[in-house]
């Protein structure tokens, strides 16, 4: 099994890495800064557009944290966020001290309800006297949020956004790509997503200054005197050399793999039309155009998935380990929010073939460590939650593979 597994998602090199790697080793490059980390963030910025300036991070998290630095967000404000995400979007407000208020997810696009952020946004004005200090905006498994809507409400309270496009490297929303629409966006480099730099991230910035300033809370908050003269808290943040090396490699690839993800999606979509209770996510319409960065799909809670009796009965998670796949072995914790039984059955189902499957994030505000926190909730990211699966996508996942996801699917459909 181990040599034919089919994992979720795992990057592949491009062969133009070593190249930019070698380079940095023959001029001594070895150091974060360096001439791949300006060429990175010049492909990055051509790539972006809209005349944005960027800043090559350590991580996808680095970013959005100096992003809210940026904002000027600090200990006390309130920061509403989508609670549909991946936890990296929400520890930042943490750690600058300040209240995450979780928002619900629309079900379309799965990212923030605008409507229920305007609404929760004037309860929060109520309840507090004040405004939120920022906004963040997910662009779930690459779909784009609806930003036309969102910028609305944002607009109307006079709130910046922060744009977490982590996810949704080569994304576009009216033909403009995610992470440029907010005051700040945040990429992620890790191994997992569309292009990697080993780990990694960059922040996009509006304008030349605030690039500047992120830059200057990334190395340290160091001022330019010979001894080293520090007035603020400062981090180290910024993305090493040799990284930025592999990502100028990957850029040569990105279209791509882009290319690839969206294949994929419309592969499985095709192949498995014909199941009633499996439907893939698709853009909502013409505005939208994800990148799949992964393949998600909802599975009805009528479908009947062989084994789903005995999901939760194990006391062992059955999973697929490998680079990549984040299911540890182990015992799986029941809590009280779970995928349904037949959802969960598939997963065993298909990692019993080892094929890798996962369910969806799990709500911020179903999360032990956030869930004290306030949220305003509809209904929908739980009900994602419960009936999302993700399955095999990226460079790797051939349509040999698909076809294998494929037929084990209709095997355990019963
Ligand atoms: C991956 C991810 C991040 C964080 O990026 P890292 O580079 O891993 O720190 C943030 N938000 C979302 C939604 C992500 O998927």
């Amino acid at each position: 099994m181990a040599d034919n597994r089919i994992l979720l998602r795992m990057c592949r090199m491009s062969g133009h890495e070593m190249r930019f790697i070698e380079e940095a080793f023959e001029g001594e490059w070895v150091v974060p800064l360096g001439p791949n980390v300006k060429g990175f963030e010049e492909d990055l910025e051509r790539f972006l557009g809209e005349g944005r300036h960027v800043v090559a991070l350590s991580s996808g998290t680095a970013a959005i944290h100096l992003g809210l630095l940026g904002l000027g967000v600090k200990e006390g404000d309130e920061v509403m966020v989508q609670s549909m995400t991946f936890s990296a979007s929400v520890n930042p407000v943490r750690y600058v001290g300040a209240i995450p208020v979780m928002v619900d997810s629309e079900p379309s696009t799965w990212n923030i309800d605008p409507e229920l952020l305007d609404h929760a946004i004037e309860d929060r004005v109520r309840i507090t006297g004040k405004k939120p200090k920022a906004i963040i905006a997910v662009c779930l498994y690459g779909m784009p949020a609806d930003y036309d809507r969102v910028m609305e409400v944002a607009e109307k309270w006079d709130i910046p956004v922060l744009e977490d496009a982590a996810e949704a490297f080569g994304s576009s929303y009216r033909e403009r790509r995610c992470g440029t629409f907010g005051h700040f966006g945040a990429l992620s480099f890790n191994g997992n997503k569309m292009i990697t730099t080993s780990g990694g991230g960059a922040l996009v910035c509006p304008d030349g200054e605030s690039a500047r300033k992120a830059m200057y809370y990334a190395t340290q908050a160091r001022l330019g005197y010979a001894y080293y003269q520090h007035e603020e808290v400062g981090y180290n943040y910024r993305m090493s050399n040799i990284s930025a090396g592999i990502g100028r490699g990957q850029m040569i690839v990105a279209e791509e793999y882009i290319a690839h993800h969206r294949h994929r999606q419309e592969y499985y979509r095709k192949h498995l039309a014909e199941i009633a209770g499996i439907k893939l996510h698709d853009n909502p319409d013409s505005r939208f155009d994800s990148n799949f960065w992964l393949c998600t799909a909802l599975i009805d809670p009528d479908l009947k998935v062989k084994g789903q009796d005995k999901a939760y009965s194990s006391a062992i998670t059955s999973t697929v380990g490998g680079a990549g796949g984040v299911t540890g072995q182990g015992e799986s914790i029941h809590t009280d929010c779970e995928p349904n039984a037949n959802v969960e059955g598939l997963r065993l189902g298909l990692a019993a073939e080892g094929i890798e499957s996962r369910p969806l994030w799990k709500p911020m505000h179903r999360q032990p460590v956030f869930s004290g926190f306030p949220s305003y909730v509809n209904g929908v990211s739980e009900s994602l939650f419960h009936r999302g699966i993700c399955l095999p996508s990226g460079p790797y996942v051939t349509d040999e593979d698909a076809d294998r996801v494929i037929r084990t699917i209709r095997s355990l459909i019963q």
